[in-house]
Formats: structure tokens, sequence, C-alpha cells
């Protein structure tokens, strides 16, 4: 029987995948979470889980208790998360938040096992390392961004150097059709309203800032190994066609489908077969249209900052995202506004490219580490100095 580990189970995408995985004959190896003892619990008790971990080492004794009598090993603190993912399985879901999920996803890699990656941070801040890595030890990695997975998609069996164009579609988040004059004025709740996608808090206000679309356009210059230019970001509010890509005689396939991540999080777990999925079906009749525009670069600045980091390369990849994930941390505690975070990271970025690594290829994950490190530090120091810290 298929073993099969989910990383990051308690959260938006964990859940999805549980829904899929308890629909099939698999033998779950490892399951793990972040605070959600309960939830963990109850998932590990239904999967028959071998392994259960919570990354908060605090919470081993209610782990432990909420897992009494069910034949399920507790373990808990970001070691055992990362031990847990060497642990032998041939798929594992790779789906924590934040640079946290990088470890864990190495480690995956490093046992062999086919790593469905919803992770994008992992290759926004550590591309080459991840993916030599992977090459190293025999390991595939497939797309589980819902755009990620729908140009891997569009691309099968076709040869990456006819490609003249990805197209890679954004809802425009919350707060879209805002006046640009009022968005600095934008709270916590109003950032949290997606038009379109049921997500984790996180990535809903980074859909918002587009900082989630900055993200994924690194994330698809490194998985596809393609010019910054030929990708393209374009806004599509329905978020139906999930991307597109362009061949060299002008064709473009389009992927399309409702906005459940079970779409792409399924087709990573049955790769290369198309099995049937529980998600609900298109009616062109009913849509009526479809809608497409250019983003606005002054409305969405992250978009800018990615254009500039994979310019920069090296380790700027790393700084981006540690900076975006304070920006976001000081956003959501109220301390600083809605349109701070990108300038926040725009200051990182100014500080650190003065540090000769951050121009370095990385030859590890410790020096994708200690950048990441350096630029939350950095992070703090200039909101500190904003007064607002
Ligand atoms: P959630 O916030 O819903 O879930 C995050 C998961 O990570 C939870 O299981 C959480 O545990 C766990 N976690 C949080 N911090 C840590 C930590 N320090 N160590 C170990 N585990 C931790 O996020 P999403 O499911 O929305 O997103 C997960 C990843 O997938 C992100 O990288 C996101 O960008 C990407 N993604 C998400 C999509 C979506 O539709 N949600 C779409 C495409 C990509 P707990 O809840 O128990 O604290």
């Amino acid at each position: 029987m298929r073993r099969v580990s989910v990383l990051g189970a308690t959260g938006s995408i964990g859940e999805s995948t549980f829904d899929l995985l308890a629909r099939e004959e698999v033998a779950v190896v490892a399951l793990t979470g972040g605070r959600n003892v309960a939830r963990l619990a109850e998932m590990a008790r239904a999967l028959r889980a071998e392994v259960a971990v919570i990354a908060d080492d605090a919470l081993l004794p209610d782990l432990r208790a909420a897992l009494q009598g069910s034949g399920v090993e507790a373990a808990a603190g970001s070691a055992a998360v990362t031990e847990a993912a060497t642990r032998p399985a041939d798929w594992v879901m790779s789906a924590i938040v934040g640079a946290a999920g990088l470890a864990p996803g190495m480690a995956a890699l490093g046992q062999g096992a086919t790593l469905a990656l919803a992770n994008k941070e992992s290759l926004v801040t550590a591309g080459p390392v991840i993916l030599s890595h992977a090459r190293a030890h025999g390991a595939r990695i497939l797309p589980v961004d819902s755009e990620h997975s729908a140009i891997f998609q569009a691309l099968a069996g076709e040869d990456i150097s006819t490609v003249t164009r990805i197209l890679l579609t954004a809802s425009g988040g919350a707060l879209r059709d805002w006046p640009m004059d009022r968005l600095a004025t934008a709270t916590l709740a109003d950032a949290c309203r997606h038009p379109n996608w049921s997500m984790g808090q996180r990535i809903t206000i980074d859909s918002a800032s587009m900082f989630n679309k900055a993200l994924e356009v690194i994330e698809a210059k490194e998985f596809f190994g393609v010019e910054p230019t030929t990708i393209e970001v374009v806004i599509h509010p329905q978020s139906i066609v999930h991307s597109a890509v362009e061949f060299h005689d002008g064709a473009i396939m389009a992927h399309m489908g409702a906005p459940d991540m079970r779409h792409a999080i399924g087709y990573a777990l049955n790769w290369p077969a198309r099995a049937p999925l529980p998600v609900a079906r298109l009616d062109f009749a009913t849509l009526g249209q479809l809608t497409f525009g250019a983003p606005d670069l002054a409305r969405y600045p992250a978009l800018r900052l990615a254009a500039e980091v994979m310019a920069a390369g090296g380790l700027s990849g790393a700084v981006f995202n540690a900076a975006k994930e304070i920006a976001l941390d000081l956003f959501i505690a109220g301390r600083i506004g809605f349109l701070q975070m990108a300038e926040l990271v725009e200051a990182a970025l100014a500080r650190l490219s003065a540090e000769p690594e951050f121009h370095r290829s990385p030859s590890g994950l410790a020096e994708v580490l200690a950048m990441d490190h350096l630029a939350r530090k950095a992070a703090h120091q200039i909101a500190a100095q904003w007064g607002q810290s």
C-alpha cells in the first residue's frame, strides 16, 4: 500500500488533503500540525497514522492525552516535525505555512519521496538548493499551488523551449476594487475577505496585497526554469482559469475548474494518472463570462518587488520572503498598515542588498536560514525605527 505523510495537516491545504486521503487506500505515516492538538489527534485517529507531531513542544502532554489508547505515536517540536518527514513514505504533502516548511520538505526529498509542494516559500527562498537536493536523491516535486499545477498540466507532453508565455492568473484579492486612496486604511478583516477561495488567513491577506502572486511568480521561475520575462500576471476575478501557457505557434492551453484546492492536490496525489475527484463541475452557460485585465503595478508594489528579486538572484528571495512574513505578522498584530507591508519589505531588501551574501547563490539550507534570520531581524529593526514595533 502507498505510504503517505502530510506536513501541515491541520491547515487549509492539510484539511483538503485529509478529505482526499480519507477516500483512498493508503497507509498514513506522519501527520504534523503547528498548535491545533485537537484536530491533529482527530485526523491521526481517523487515518490511523503511525505518528502525529505537534510543532509547539509545550503541547506534547496535550497531544499524548488526546491520542491515548489510539496506538498513534505522539511527538513534539520542530526537530520532530523534520524527523517525521524522514520516515519512509512514497508521497509527502508539504503544507506548512512559511519558511518553517523548508527543512521538513528537504527531509522528505532526502528520503526520495515524491513531494507535493504547496509551501511556495520553499522555492522562493531556496529554489536551487531544493531542486538540486531533489535531483541528488531521485525525488520528484509536484506543484500544488493551483496556478503551478495548472501550468504543469498545460505543459504535459510539451517541450518547455516552445513556451512563449506563462499566464499566471490572480483574482486580485479582497481589495481589488477598492479605490487606491482607501487602501492605506484597510483593516485585517477587510484583507481577510477573499472573493473566491477559502484559504488560511496568511495566504488570504497575501492575496489582497498580491504578495501571494509575487511569491508565485518567483516560484514559477524556479520550478519551470523560465526567464522572468516569460511570466505574465493576469487579473482574472472569477478564479476559473487557474493559469495558462502560450506556445510558439500561438496556441494557449488553459486549465479551468472550480476554485477548489482538491483539484491540484488530487492531481498531485494521482499523477501521472487522472483520477475522479469530488469537486464541483463547471457549467459554462451558468458562468456566463470570464474577464481578464492587466495588474496595476502602483496598486500592487509586491509584483514590482518580485521582478527586482528575480533580477537580483542570490539570496534575495530568502530576504523577500522573511521580510514579508514579518510584515504580515505586524499587520495582523495591528502594528503596521496594509500598504506599509510592501514598504517594509522594500526597505529590508535595500538594507540587506549591502551584504555580499545577498548576491551569492546559496550552496545549502544553512545559508538560506542564516539570511532568513538576518532579514527578520532587519525587518523588525526597520519597523522599530518607524516607531511602530
Ligand atoms: P494554514 O495557515 O491554513 O495552515 C498552515 C499549517 O502549518 C497548519 O497545519 C499549521 O498548524 C502549520 N504550522 C504553522 N506554523 C508552523 C510551524 N512553525 N511549524 C510547523 N507547522 C506549522 O495555511 P494554508 O493551508 O493556507 O497554506 C499552507 C501552505 O500552502 C502555504 O505555504 C501557502 O502559501 C500554500 N498554499 C495554500 C493554498 C490554500 O488554498 N490555502 C493554495 C496554494 C498554496 P496549526 O494550524 O496546527 O497551528
